[in-house]
């Protein structure tokens, strides 16, 4: 058993084989996923996802690319979205200045309400980060020193010094299919560095496919091949690989055995 912990499954690219997808992600041995939040206006068709399928939770929030469309958004706000038993995360938030598609105020203004969300509400802070350590380094550290919650490093392709003080915080790191491509040894060496009980797996498809399947529409069954690598990378077998991560996952997602019929 696999967990796909960060998919996009109300992408448009899903929308004429969703049913498709489900099925061979369970094929292939990944049965439990969570479906992530990119704006606030994709709510509804993100539950209505997770409303279908006991094994498929959901988050609450807004991509740093989309932070300008989401000036006005709350913590309350978030809180108040994040009542529904299926919502297990906060995210995905954060900061990414490679794109910067929002100016970085903005950014920071928006990922500061996700950030009191999660220490309102106790659950894991989603957090997408890229070309912006010091300043996540920053944010994340004055917050948790005013108040304890859970940072999850999503699809992380940043430094050692952020994952080691998020480590430091309790906090969890997920790795993508970004693991199996042939110049992210960057990658494989902050893998090797974090602690085996905060490691988490995830595809964040339909992007970043995995080898073999590298430029081609990723989806969840392909986390089996995230799992491989990382297994090579940790120098553990697959098995473990697969009871670590999905211990990890549930630890983390505490929220996630709610649902009826779930692990
Ligand atoms: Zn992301």
């Amino acid at each position: 058993m696999l967990v796909d912990s960060h998919v996009n499954l109300h992408h448009e690219k899903f929308a004429g084989d969703l049913d498709q997808i489900i099925d061979n992600a369970h094929a292939a041995g990944v049965t439990a996923m969570l479906t992530i939040s990119d704006k606030i206006s994709s709510t509804a068709a993100i539950k209505e996802i997770s409303s279908r399928h006991d094994f498929i939770w959901r988050s609450v929030g807004a991509h740093p690319h989309y932070a300008s469309d989401h000036l006005d958004l709350a913590a309350k706000d978030l809180i108040s979205l994040a009542e529904d038993d299926d919502v297990v995360g906060v995210g995905e938030c954060g900061l990414d200045f490679h794109y910067g598609f929002s100016p970085r105020a903005d950014q920071e203004k928006v990922f500061a309400a996700h950030i009191e969300a999660a220490q309102e509400t106790g659950l894991p802070l989603i957090i997408h980060t890229r070309e912006a350590d010091d300043l996540m380094l920053k944010m994340l550290g004055e917050a948790f020193a005013r108040r304890k919650f859970t940072p999850l490093l999503h699809c992380y392709t940043s430094g050692l010094r952020l994952a080691e003080a998020v480590m430091e915080m309790g906090g969890y790191i997920s790795f993508s299919g970004i693991i199996t491509f042939a110049n992210a040894e960057d990658v494989r060496a902050v893998a090797r560095a974090m602690p085996h009980d905060r490691i988490i797996v995830e595809t964040d498809c339909p992007y970043l496919a995995p080898a073999p399947h590298r430029g081609r529409r990723c989806e969840p069954a392909h986390v089996v091949h995230v799992a491989e690598k990382l297994g090579q990378v940790l120098g553990v077998t697959r098995a473990e690989i697969d009871r670590l991560t999905t211990a990890n996952f549930f630890r983390l997602f505490q929220r996630a055995a709610v649902k009826d019929g779930a692990p």
